[in-house]
């Protein structure tokens, strides 16, 4: 859907920038490019259809008296078991403080004390009270809110909603822009979109699998679409689950914030007992994958999980806890009284487009932010709250590099038809999406093994046979990079787990790096032994 103020006859003569997204990262590198022209392209009216909007921790920033940038990294090195580029997460921490005063500036309402000062919370795994929140868990809702209205009273940013991007056109070196589909991709017409920048900021992968917590436009598309122009992915095969989803049946499923847990909440399962103090020493409160694998073995083995707050949160829940509140009760269970049952869900993705320390990746012309990226600085597992941190300090760097890389503003001509085709069908209502989406939750899911990894590659190569479609196209590249990732790493790291190989290997102490020239001859030798 086009704003009324963005009509077809603003489509000439336009700026030299494209933005593809709308969620933090998108929002936030416009409105630090600003003044100069630039155009966001978002499959969903912004506000919708981004991850960004459902957060529901905040931000983490050392700014509290007993915390310095040191804690942070260390916290940051530790979650991410080994792998994480310590100089990328240092300059991370150190430009957090000073985005976060940006977000006030433009008018996020952070929570504060009497005195007027922010108010930093604890979560799970950081050392220091360091999450900066909006009414406990209204985070992600209100710095989008505070956005949007920035964004739409910035007159140099344009905002074109409903188009989804599918191609990234290459000339030589050079990203030169992009090709969309209007009419949230239902149209027939694909309309081109030169530029001199893109910034690719299109989020996670979530959607690649039966339960995530993300929304269905974060399906891996814009990291299938950098791969296919030819772009490197780094780390692709570590996805964190999140382990207490609420099992309702919903796509997406709802999430029940960590901060439950950090609040005392208990695991049980159908006969009541805590089953993590089996497992961990500290119990619900182990890492984030090592709950994720023990929720799971109890939903596999039919005992069901389900997080008892009944004690710990109580009759508080409505007030603490409004938006996990609000789920439980539209499916009829009052979490005041009664345990949520849990289920572990596909939640980030910490592999992705593999970006420098000014958001650059491999292709000249191309610049990527957010989820969709890797800069190294969540290694193989991501610390809670330093997602929206990564969004906001690389968005801005990128904002600084484009400004000095490309001075002076060019109009260019877009909007040209770039032809038309048949392929008008949403992705979600796709059955190929839901056939890959069983199949990724079961083979390249909480728990792998090179079998189920080898049973993923080939079925992904017969469901790229069967396709003609270019958006199908991109989700299943991403779905190949992440499976090809997954098998070449024997052993088990963070959110990577492999049963044939449960321990880490320090052989495998670093990242990985993969073009999809590279995972296709992966995916062609394993059909070879299929055959063989
Ligand atoms: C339920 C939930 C809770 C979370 N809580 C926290 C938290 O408390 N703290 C934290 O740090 N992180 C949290 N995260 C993670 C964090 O929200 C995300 O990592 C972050 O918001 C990603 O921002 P982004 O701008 O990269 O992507 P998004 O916010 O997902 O935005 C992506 C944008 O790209 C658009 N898009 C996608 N594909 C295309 C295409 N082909 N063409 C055009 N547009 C496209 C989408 O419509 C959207 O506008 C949470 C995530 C979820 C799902």
């Amino acid at each position: 859907m086009l704003r009324d103020h963005f009509r077809p006859q603003s489509f000439n003569g336009i700026d030299d920038i494209v933005i593809v997204g709308g969620g933090l990262a998108g929002l936030f590198c416009a409105l630090k490019l600003s003044p100069r022209p630039v155009t966001i392209l978002a499959a969903a009216p912004i506000g919708h259809g981004a991850s960004s909007a459902w957060a529901q921790g905040g931000i983490a920033a050392a700014m509290s008296p007993g915390d310095t940038f040191e804690k942070h990294v260390a916290d940051t090195l530790t979650a991410g078991a080994g792998i994480v580029d310590e100089k990328m997460t240092r300059m991370m921490v150190a430009e957090g403080p000073a985005r976060i005063h940006d977000l006030l500036e433009y008018g996020v309402p952070f929570d504060r004390d009497l005195e007027g000062k922010l108010i930093l919370s604890r979560e799970a795994a950081h050392s220091e009270r360091r999450i900066v929140r909006v009414k406990g868990d209204m985070a992600g809702k209100a710095i989008m809110e505070a956005l949007i209205t920035a964004v739409r009273n910035t007159p140099s940013i344009r905002v074109i909603e409903g188009y989804v991007v599918e191609e990234l056109v290459r000339e030589g070196r050079f990203i030169s822009g992009v090709i969309a589909r209007p009419d949230a991709g239902q149209s027939k017409k694909r309309v081109s979109f030169p530029a001199r920048a893109v910034v690719l900021c299109s989020g996670g992968i979530g959607h690649l699998y039966a339960v995530t917590t993300n929304p269905w436009e974060a399906c891996g598309q814009g990291l299938g679409m950098a791969a296919r122009a030819g772009a490197i992915i780094a780390d692709p095969e570590f996805v964190q689950f999140h382990p207490t989803a609420i099992n309702i049946g919903k796509d997406p499923a709802p999430l029940a914030t960590e901060a439950l847990r950090g609040d005392g909440a208990h695991l049980v399962n159908s006969a009541g007992h805590r089953f993590m103090l089996d497992i961990h020493p500290d119990g619900e409160l182990a890492p984030r994958d090592i709950v994720s694998r023990g929720v799971f073995a109890e939903v596999q083995a039919g005992r069901g999980a389900f997080l008892d707050c009944t004690k710990a949160v109580g009759k508080h829940f409505p007030d603490m806890f409004p938006t996990v509140y609000a789920s439980c009760i539209g499916a009829g269970i009052d979490p005041v009284t009664q345990a949520i049952p849990a289920v572990p869900a596909v939640h980030y993705h910490m592999g992705g487009v593999l970006t420098d320390a000014e958001g650059r990746t491999s292709i000249d012309g191309l610049w990527a932010a957010g989820e969709v990226t890797s800069t190294g600085v969540h290694g193989a597992n991501r610390l809670a709250s330093n997602s929206l941190l990564e969004a906001v300090v690389f968005a801005a760097r990128i904002a600084e590099n484009i400004k000095g890389t490309l001075p002076t503003p060019q109009l260019t001509q877009w909007g040209d038809n770039a032809g038309e085709n048949d392929d008008p069908v949403t992705v979600e209502d796709s059955p190929q999406l839901t056939v890959l989406r069983g199949l990724m939750s079961e083979c390249v899911g909480v728990v792998r093994t090179r079998e189920s990894l080898l049973r993923a590659i080939r079925q992904i190569s017969a469901l790229e046979r069967d396709n003609a479609r270019m958006r199908f196209t991109n989700i299943l590249t991403t779905a190949k990079l992440i499976a090809v990732g997954a098998l070449r790493r024997t052993e088990s790291r963070g959110g990577h787990y492999r049963a044939d190989c449960p321990s880490e290997q320090p052989e495998w102490r670093r990242r990985t790096y993969l073009t999809l020239a590279e995972a296709n001859r992966v995916a062609a030798e394993v059909a070879e032994t299929e055959t063989a």
